[in-house]
């Protein structure tokens, strides 16, 4: 092939929109040439390496757009320490299932639980499995509704929201609720509801919840759809932290 042939290709490829095999062209060529390979077999490289480059570029996007406070990964979760926890289920939550269902997760349970890595990690699978995800604290969450509703334009935002596939909502409970702030919080769960699924990590139980939102019965209706259908998970086992550092005393 003239260079001038090669480059008019990757004009091509770079005109239809794709750079990747743009990119892979001349190296493939190559070693197409060197290794005998037949046309077929070299269009199936040419356009996995693109298909290959799509996937990546998604996957940073979905997991950017997703905005995690830190990037804590399945693999990194280690099972053996949290033997209560039911795998099976787990597993079941990693293949994305739940968010086609539009069902929600609740992690329960006390801090350093390993709740927030798991709902983050959990998330990752979500941006790997292409879910529109964002993950935010309630604090996060309820500040940006707050200055929405100033700055008028709440509707976006909710907008926004809703057209998210998984929200995690991370630490519900450390910091109770205005009046305004829990009607805020609440419009964005119970317009998810059946739509789009929710995962919460809590250190409070649900008896506890009035406590957060303040009205018992907004609070009623809240758990009531919450936890219609969904995957809850019992944190009750100690801090992971305090494990690993009791582990560490006693090598001592
Ligand atoms: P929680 O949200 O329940 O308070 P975190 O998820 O923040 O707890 O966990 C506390 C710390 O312990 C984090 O650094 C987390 O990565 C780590 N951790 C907790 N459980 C595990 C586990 N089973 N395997 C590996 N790291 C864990
Ligand atoms: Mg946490």
């Amino acid at each position: 092939m003239t260079i001038g042939t090669l480059m008019e290709l990757q004009a091509n490829l770079k005109m239809l929109n794709l750079s990747q095999m743009a990119r892979s062209l001349d190296g493939l060529l190559r070693q197409a040439r060197e290794n005998g390979i037949g046309y077929d077999e070299f269009l199936l490289e040419l356009t996995a390496s693109e298909l290959q480059s799509r996937a990546e570029n998604r996957l940073s996007r979905r997991i950017r757009e997703a905005k995690f406070p830190l990037l804590k990964s399945l693999e990194t979760f280690d099972l053996a320490a949290v033997p209560e926890l039911d795998i099976r289920l787990f597993r079941d939550l990693a293949t994305g299932d739940f968010i086609k269902e539009h069902r929600n997760v609740i992690f329960l349970g006390r801090s350093g639980t390993g709740k927030t890595h798991m709902a983050t990690a959990l998330g990752i699978e979500a941006c790997r499995n292409n879910f529109r995800t964002r993950f935010v604290t309630c604090y996060g969450l309820v500040n940006e509704l707050i200055e929405a509703r100033q700055e008028k334009i709440l509707q976006r935002l909710l907008q926004r929201y809703a057209r998210h596939e998984l929200v995690v909502l991370d630490e519900l409970g450390y910091i109770p609720f205005s009046k305004e702030e829990s009607e805020l919080l609440f419009q964005v769960l119970a317009e998810r509801h059946e739509k789009g699924s929710v995962m919460i990590t809590t250190n409070l139980g649900f008896a506890d919840w009035t406590q957060i939102f303040g009205d018992p019965v907004m609070t009623a209706a809240l758990l009531d759809r919450l936890t219609h259908k969904a995957r809850i998970i019992n944190c009750n086992w100690d801090s992971y932290r305090l494990k690993q550092s009791l582990r560490e005393k006693s090598k001592h």
